[in-house]
């Protein structure tokens, strides 16, 4: 069994609805999965993590990060500076990182563009969009590109996009360091914590399905391990019982944008929860989308309606959706 120690390095005031974040330190190997926030706290309590552990920064040799958001990235750059130790991530993910001021830049732009074209107001964009603080970390930084089979100190990389499109899980023996792919308690958002994807849940059905047949025990990016199996059942009923929503909400209201979608199944979301609650009736728009139930009516915004014979139930024929074959 690997020797892993996880390190609480958020919580509290500074964590999210997840909870705080976990980075895992693998003495053995020198490495260090997920090195959290960008805040003194987070790093000092990494710091402390590891002088724990009875290592010197100086030990770690490789930095590890499933994806490139910033409570997961924020103390990569320290931590490769401090300790001289390669950073590593998949390599759709790596240029978020390395060249991080000015993709922040083009993140921006595309995620504007984005919620506009899935029927979110000028208004709320524009709020939105100056809500996003840029993180105290380098301009560059230089990022080892990782793919799918590859492996860091023995470590084997599994790409397990969904939440974003470079999100890695890194896979040792039976436990797989999962970061926001599979999570304890919270769904992981698909759809609008990275508008890069074109079909993110189709994506995501598939990142289930390798990490089942890899993973026994995951350790997450936020909280404490549990087993991957069960967990990963009970968000295939999740979203299937949406994706049944999902269609019955639109064939109800149709035609609609995402955002219009979103509204009818959320209610009113204001802050972030319009990015990620509209990404989440994209992603499964354009999953029902390609199980031929509905169609888009127009492109930009986009307008989806049904596009079924009437011979099923709404609800039911959008969980069939779900439970039908993923291509590979
Ligand atoms: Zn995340
Ligand atoms: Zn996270």
């Amino acid at each position: 069994m690997a020797d892993v120690r996880r390190i609480q390095v958020s919580g509290g005031s500074d964590g999210n609805a997840e909870g705080g974040n976990s980075a895992y330190l693998l003495p053995d190997r020198g490495v260090l999965v997920d090195p959290g926030p960008p805040t003194e706290s987070a790093w000092d309590r990494l710091h402390d993590g590891i002088t724990a552990a009875g290592l010197a920064l100086a030990d770690i040799d490789h930095v590890l990060v499933t994806h490139w958001h910033a409570d997961h990235t924020g103390n990569a750059a320290r931590l490769h500076e401090a300790a001289d130790a390669t950073l590593a991530m998949h390599a759709h993910d790596a240029p978020l990182v390395a060249d991080y001021a000015a993709e922040r830049e083009r993140r921006l732009d595309r995620d504007a563009a984005t919620l506009e074209r899935w029927g979110v107001s000028a208004d709320q964009v524009a709020t939105l969009v100056d809500f996003d603080s840029p993180s105290p970390v380098p301009d560059s930084v230089p990022v080892h590109e990782l793919t799918d089979g590859g492996s860091v100190a023995g470590i084997e990389v599994v790409h397990t996009p969904g939440h974003t499109a470079g999100h890695a899980a890194f896979v040792l023996d039976d436990v797989g360091f999962v970061g926001d792919a599979v999570l304890r308690t919270c769904t992981p958002n698909v759809g609008g914590g990275d508008t890069r994807q074109d079909d993110p849940l189709t994506a995501y059905r598939r990142t289930l399905s390798r990490l089942e047949a890899r993973v026994e025990v995951a350790r997450p990016g936020h909280g404490e391990s549990f087993p991957l199996a069960s967990r990963v059942a009970e968000l295939r009923a999740h979203h299937r019982e949406r994706s049944g929503r999902a269609l019955a909400a639109l064939a109800a209201v149709e035609p609609a944008t995402p955002w219009a979608l979103a509204e009818r199944l959320f209610g009113e979301m204001t802050g972030y929860h319009v990015k990620f609650g509209a990404g989440e009736a994209f992603a499964h728009l354009e999953h029902l989308r390609h199980a031929g139930l509905v169609s888009r009516v127009d492109d930009d915004p986009l307008v989806y309606g049904t596009d079924h014979d009437g011979s099923m139930d709404p609800a039911e024929a959008g969980v069939a959706a779900w439970d039908s074959e993923v291509p590979n």
